[in-house]
């Protein structure tokens, strides 16, 4: 199946590596011209540059930090009317929450609630008038099934979605999508980082840690990053356009509920 949106243009957010990587490399495949947001200049080069070889196609890399004001004017200076729109940064730490004070709960905000919100109030009235626009958010499986020790990420997540559920009944009667992609387990350099940290803490390996996770998960594996970017890309597609205000669940079944 073809999806149609060759030749539209994606911002793609938190993009150099991960998931956030794995949505361009897809959208590029369909023939997605792509600015790319990372904060290190000479990774996000090096995924640019590497698209650029495969699919063929134009893409801008602009090196900022998308939780930031200052970060959010760079990448909109750069591509002020995208087609669109793939929002994602960082995950707030875990901890707990009697240690999160006021200044730790608006950092986990901006960073995983109003940075999104902003970036969809900087671009959707623009594709609501052009009657094309699709707005995906990466946020998480916690948004489902809260995990304890990431309360920042449940809070915040929890916000977004929220929001997005009212908003995106407004926009789709003008082919203007907004969705929500929910992570479970995949496989990026985030999730074997933390896989390294509950390695200190068991004295096991990484690669058992990993296993570990992979024999809980009722698909016995954890997700490929390639997976995640070819559902988004869905999302992005114009046979979409029926489809809004829906949090998408990428879990391999962990989730046990019916719905
Ligand atoms: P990752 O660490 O592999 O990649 C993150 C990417 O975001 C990198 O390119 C990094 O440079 C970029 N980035 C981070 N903060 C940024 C910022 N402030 N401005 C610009 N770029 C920034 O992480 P990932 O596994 O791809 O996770 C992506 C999102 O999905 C995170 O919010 C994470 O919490 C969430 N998530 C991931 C998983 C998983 O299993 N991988 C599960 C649940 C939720």
């Amino acid at each position: 199946m073809k999806l149609g949106i060759d030749g539209r243009h994606a911002l793609v957010c938190a993009s150099s590596r991960g998931l956030g990587r794995a949505c361009a490399v897809s959208l590029a495949r369909e023939g997605c011209e792509l600015t790319l947001v990372a904060r290190t200049a000479a990774t996000l080069e090096a995924t640019a540059e590497a698209i650029r070889a495969e699919s063929g196609v134009r893409v801008t890399a602009v090196a900022a930090d998308i939780t930031t004001p200052e970060g959010r004017a760079a990448v909109l200076a750069a591509c002020p009317s995208p087609d669109i729109l793939v929002n994602n940064a960082g995950g707030p730490p875990p901890g707990d929450f009697r240690d999160w004070n006021r200044d730790i709960w608006l950092a986990a905000l901006d960073a995983n609630m109003l940075t999104p919100i902003e970036l969809i109030r900087a671009t959707v009235d623009a594709m609501m008038e052009r009657g094309f626009g699709r707005i995906v958010n990466i946020t998480s499986g916690a948004v489902k099934a809260p995990i304890d020790i990431l309360g920042l990420s449940n809070g915040a997540r929890s916000g977004l979605t929220g929001f997005v559920a009212g908003l995106a009944r407004t926009t789709v009667a003008r082919n203007v999508t907004i969705n929500n992609l929910l992570p479970g387990p995949f496989e990026t350099d985030r999730l074997r980082d933390t896989a390294g940290k509950w390695a200190q803490k068991s004295g096991r390996s990484v690669e058992q840690e990993l296993d570990a996770r992979r024999a809980a998960n009722p698909a016995r594996r954890l997700g490929d990053p390639a997976e995640f970017g070819d559902a988004c890309a869905y999302l992005c597609s114009a046979q979409a356009g029926f489809i809004t205000g829906q949090n998408l669940l990428m879990d391999g079944g962990v989730y046990p509920g019916t719905f």
